[in-house]
């Protein structure tokens, strides 16, 4: 028998989410943000579900090659551009678009000479201060950019801090760059999932969403979306390999952390940090067995976790659990581990098979 944890991928709850997104947009074009092997995702079971997307939005240049390969005339952005001068003959070769954030870019793309015009985004730095030029720069950048680079297109990104509904310095922050991307009539993406969400103003031209696709909320905070009908793309499930029945004062794992003060049946399932599975996650957090909530006892190790099933005496060897998906969400792990769905969504790891549904 092979280990039964596995990522069970929903494709028609992706194109499901995709289509909420293109409602909420409409008539801004989206990127699908496919970066970090589509959050985990795995590029390879998704691209075909998401054919009615504008463009994919990626980091990696294998990345884009493979949607490339499967979609010969949509745009594909790789998102911080190229990271050194060999790139550039795959980014023509493939008709990418690239983002360009840095004067060192700049410089190799000048001296790169390329014979075909390339579509470029100018990523503004907008207070965020890792990459993207100082807005009181851009009118320099836009003049070395047309007159030294053969260009299609000319694009703006900006990404920003904090989109969240009561954002403080949002506003602010836009304001300054409206007013000095205003009389430029180029092509706008300003808008992740937070601002799809919470901010129409901002959808411009071209929204760039991740974390909505997958069908969990910017904020890991499950209430801020459940009105929205976005659904759970990923459902992280295994099944129960052990049964221990405990008397009052035996313990369960590692350095006896966990002593029971009853008598208890507990389940030992397939499933643990080296599977992704956060370690660092409150004995609170809730698995869903027989339809039935129940809690992990003590902690999680590196292929298991203990579970109670006082109240699922239906449980057995080889009863399916679910760590989370449609039921359990993962926004509510991420939060019983103190981090975010997106870090839960890349941390699955290699060892864990995914199964397209
Ligand atoms: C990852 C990423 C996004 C997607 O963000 P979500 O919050 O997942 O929607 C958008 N823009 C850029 C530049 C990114 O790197």
């Amino acid at each position: 028998m092979t280990r039964p944890i596995a990522a069970i991928i929903n494709t028609k709850n992706i194109q499901h989410n995709l289509n909420v997104i293109r409602n909420l947009v409409f008539p801004s074009k989206i990127w699908s943000v496919l970066k970090a092997n589509a959050y985990g995702h795995g590029i390879n079971n998704i691209w075909k579900s998401l054919i009615l997307t504008d463009g994919f939005a990626v980091l990696n240049l294998s990345e884009a090659i493979f949607l490339r390969k499967k979609y010969h005339n949509k745009p594909i952005l790789l998102l911080e551009g190229f990271f050194n001068i060999n790139d550039l003959y795959l980014i023509y070769k493939y008709n990418l678009t690239i983002t360009i954030h840095s004067n060192w870019q700049l410089d190799i793309l000048i001296n790169y000479q390329p014979k075909y015009p390339i579509n470029i985004y100018i990523k503004i730095n907008t207070g965020m201060n890792r990459l993207g030029f100082k807005i009181n720069n851009i009118h320099n950048i836009i003049y070395i950019i047309k007159k030294k680079i053969n260009i299609k297109n000319i694009a703006f990104l900006a990404h920003f801090a904090d989109c969240s509904k009561h954002s403080h310095y949002l506003f602010q922050e836009l304001n300054i760059i409206k007013k000095t991307i205003d009389h430029y009539t180029y092509t706008r993406s300003f808008a992740n999932s937070a601002a799809i969400l919470w901010h129409e103003f901002m959808h411009y031209d071209w929204v760039r969403c991740g974390i909505l696709l997958y069908g969990a909320s910017p904020t890991s905070k499950w209430e801020d979306i459940k009105n929205l009908s976005i659904k759970p793309v990923m459902t992280l499930q295994s099944k129960i390999i052990g049964i221990q029945k405990l008397m009052p004062g035996e313990t369960v794992g590692y350095n006896h952390q966990y002593c029971t003060n009853k008598k208890r049946r507990i389940g030992i399932i397939a499933c643990g940090y080296g599977d992704g599975y956060p370690k660092n996650i409150s004995n609170n957090t809730s698995i869903l067995i027989h339809g039935t909530i129940t809690k992990i006892l003590g902690t999680v190790t590196m292929d298991m976790i203990a579970v109670d099933l006082f109240n699922i005496p239906t449980a057995k060897i080889g009863t399916k659990v679910e760590l989370w998906g449609d039921n359990i969400k993962i926004d509510n792990i991420a939060q019983s581990a103190n981090t975010i769905s997106y870090e839960l969504m890349c941390a699955i790891s290699s060892r864990v098979p995914r199964i397209i549904k």
